[in-house]
């Protein structure tokens, strides 16, 4: 493919990226494929010479289509939302065509000095403490990382390290194989499995804190446990909380908990994945108080700030924490501006545990520029009134249930009954094809999240949403009224 043809069929995808997200809506949400469905519509091996685009793109509609489950459908309700904008696809096709790997100020100056401004101009929206800031003087400063997983991993790696070095400076015969054995990290039982996973990877010990009724931790809970272990032998050295669980969206009490965490010389990082962005509407922002404890601080722009996956913001009160846990210096990435003075932009590479980075920053910068602070808040102002809107329609039908406080996006509810009513509910709805959501487990209860998700869900889909819940529910219900009158 020349320069000519690649104009002319960029055009064409763009025409093509343009109709798809118009018409998605006319797509099953779900997929109806079985697992191995793609394997037997392709070639067992690569061209050997080459197809034409026309067919390739003739099989985008073949093989791939069938297979998609369609995110960003208004119809879509599960996990939480993946962003998407037409500002960040632009972007995101500008860094592949410059296609830097910015792993160093050097390898590319702008892709990591517009990826520390970025960051700086994201930690303001939120109004975080001056210290998370890099700016020209700071110790602080944010990176972007691909995943919430990477940043509670590179979080937890770089508290480990610094609690080995603690108890080696007061101790200094004690090795590190011992000292390891006895670290402890802690986390909400509410936590997402990333946050536990990254305790399995980093080789320590994680143990899970009970929530009160409203699925947060609280500091009494914390401190219980670690005057526990700490008479044990233990060494606390890390509590990861949660803004905006996954389960149900609860936030744990992060004013109490960081003064607990500070006293007890544990590293507080805070995984706000989901929530993180509507603290950028001062009417969440009190939920983010007590972020002036934390370590580190990160949530997904990728998930409901309009920039497309992967973007995850990582801010860290001392960059040199992270930077003395992870720093290698080959000759062949070392330069002359390695440490710029007050900047340190030689160093991002020593932040994130892939060498390579992709020029992230850019669709940031066209996303906060093109739609400006006030147009983020009323996107995530707009998804939060849908969400209380579907909360509505829910509490006024007497046999449903709302199951956790709707503060965001997300809505918990359930059918009174049984654990097995709502396991068939959701069997039906999957089935229809027609929405899709994920259910999630709430003391005990099988519970069904609405999460409002794509850029073009509007009140109608809410309404369309709730009617087919209720048509199947209907089913169900009869369904088993007839089946109790039959045993009779
Ligand atoms: N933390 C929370 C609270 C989440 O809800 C999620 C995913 O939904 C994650 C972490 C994992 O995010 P990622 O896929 O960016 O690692």
């Amino acid at each position: 493919m020349d320069a000519a043809e690649f104009r002319r069929r960029g055009k064409e995808m763009v025409d093509h990226v343009a109709d798809y997200l118009e018409k998605i809506e006319e797509r099953p949400v779900y997929p109806d494929v079985e697992p191995g469905y793609l394997r037997s519509l392709i070639p067992t091996e690569a061209p050997v010479e080459p197809d034409s685009y026309e067919d390739i793109m003739k099989d985008v509609e073949r093989v791939i289509m069938p297979g998609i489950t369609h995110w960003h459908s208004p119809n879509f309700f599960a996990y939480f939302p993946a962003a998407s904008s037409y500002p960040a696809m632009l972007a995101d096709m500008l860094c592949s065509a410059i296609g830097c790997i910015g792993f160093s100020w050097a390898a590319s100056p702008a892709c990591t000095e517009l990826e520390t401004v970025m960051l700086d101009w994201l930690g303001k929206m939120l109004q975080l403490p001056e210290c998370f800031l890099a700016g020209t003087h700071g110790h602080g400063g944010g990176v972007i990382q691909g995943t919430a997983s990477e940043a509670t991993l590179v979080s937890l790696l770089a508290a480990r390290c610094k609690a080995i070095r603690r108890v080696q400076l007061l101790d200094p015969k004690k090795s590190e194989a011992e000292i390891l054995s006895k670290l402890v990290a802690y986390t909400s039982e509410q936590a997402h499995s990333s946050v536990e996973r990254a305790a399995l990877i980093g080789a320590v010990m994680m143990k899970k804190v009970p929530t009160d009724s409203l699925y947060a931790v609280r500091g009494e809970m914390l401190k219980k446990i670690l005057e526990e272990d700490k008479a044990a032998g233990l060494i606390p050295f890390y509590f990861c909380a949660t803004l905006g669980t996954t389960p149900s969206c609860a936030f744990d009490h992060i004013a109490d908990l960081g003064p607990l965490c500070n006293q007890e010389n544990m590293w507080m990082h805070i995984d706000a994945a989901y929530a993180g962005s509507a603290f950028i509407c001062p009417e969440f922002r009190p939920l983010l108080n007590g972020v002036e404890y934390a370590d580190s601080f990160n949530f997904n722009p990728h998930k409901w700030m309009l920039i497309n996956f992967d973007c995850s913001a990582m801010w860290v009160k001392k960059r040199t924490d992270i930077i003395g846990a992870f720093k290698m210096e080959p000759l062949y990435l070392k330069h002359e501006n390695q440490e710029s003075g007050k900047t340190f932009f030689g160093l991002k590479l020593s932040q994130s545990i892939p060498l390579g980075r992709r020029f992230r920053s850019l669709k940031m910068w066209f996303v906060f520029r093109m739609y400006g602070l006030q147009g983020l808040q009323a996107h995530i102002r707009k998804q939060v009134g849908l969400a209380k809107e579907f909360e509505s329609l829910v509490r006024a039908d007497k046999r449903f249930e709302i199951c956790a406080p709707v503060v965001m996006g997300l809505v918990c509810f359930r059918l009174k009954g049984t654990n097995e009513l709502n396991q068939s509910l959701l069997k039906k709805i999957t089935k229809s094809r027609e929405i899709h959501l994920v259910p999630c487990q709430l003391s005990g209860s099988f519970v069904l999240r609405l999460a409002i998700c794509s850029r073009s869900t509007e009140f109608r889909h809410i309404q369309q949403a709730w009617q087919h819940i209720t048509q199947l529910a209907f089913e169900l219900l009869n369904k088993n009224e007839k089946a109790c009158t039959f045993q009779i």
